[in-house]
């Protein structure tokens, strides 16, 4: 097949059984021959006594009567084959079967919220590879509700933003600088032994003379922050300045 036909559809999703609970639904491309989509299309509308007459049926409709035959076929043979096929199965076969859906047809579980809890200057968190790790809290940290539960070495502690704005008369306000104290004490490939200073500057445009005026006045007062941040940062460390 040298030229991709062009693809249509899935119009609906179709119910195969719905008397079950559904598991999962099959995504399946088709590629077929106007002969089979006439033989399906025929079937169908036999079924509907030829009524409406096929120029009165809208297109939707059309591939509605066509992906349901398409798909009856495959599910009605499916099923025909249901008693015979798990009359056989061996419970260590049907459970290897089920093993092997359960990885292609399951979602991987939804990352779950943190609820820490704190107590005498330490935090207790959810951890996916440690269970519960309780870890001293620093008093600069904003705390860890809502955040995701993560790896053991993922637990970061997080001051409060420090943050620098600018408005400029061509791009309206924006942020040039944020910044956090930051500390991830499990870290393992690279270990954080002490509380870092986190720093994002941003600005990309274009200015005339008041807007460049407005930039460097931004920037002084985002460079005193930092110089107060650094400060803090150092106290924290136990450095001199
Ligand atoms: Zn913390």
């Amino acid at each position: 097949m040298s030229v991709k036909p062009p693809r249509f559809g899935p119009t609906d999703t179709i119910p195969c059984d719905e008397n079950a609970t559904p598991l999962a639904i099959v995504g399946i491309d088709l590629t077929v021959t106007r002969e089979q989509l006439r033989t399906a299309l025929a079937a169908g509308h036999a079924e509907q006594a030829g009524q409406p007459p096929l120029a009165d049926i809208d297109v939707l409709d059309i591939r509605r009567e066509i992906e349901g035959q398409l798909a009856a076929g495959a599910i009605v043979a499916v099923d025909d084959e249901t008693p015979n096929v798990n009359g056989r199965l061996t419970p260590e076969y049907a459970a290897a079967l089920d093993a092997a859906i359960d990885r292609a047809y399951t979602l991987p579980a939804q990352p779950s919220i943190q609820r820490p809890r704190y107590r005498n200057g330490t935090v207790t968190l959810q951890t996916t590879d440690h269970g519960e790790v309780t870890t001293p809290e620093p008093g600069w940290c904003a705390g860890h509700d809502g955040e995701y539960v993560g790896r053991r070495s993922e637990i970061s502690h997080d001051g409060n933003p420090i943050e620098a704005g600018v408005v400029t008369t061509r791009h309206g306000p924006g942020t040039i600088m944020q910044a956090h104290v930051s500390h991830a004490p499990h870290l393992e490939i690279r270990p954080e032994p002490h509380p870092i200073l986190s720093v994002h500057l941003s600005f990309d445009g274009d200015l005339g003379p008041e807007d460049g005026r407005n930039l460097t006045r931004a920037l002084r007062i985002a460079a005193a922050s930092l110089d107060r941040a650094i400060a803090d940062l150092a106290h924290l460390r136990g450095e001199q300045r």
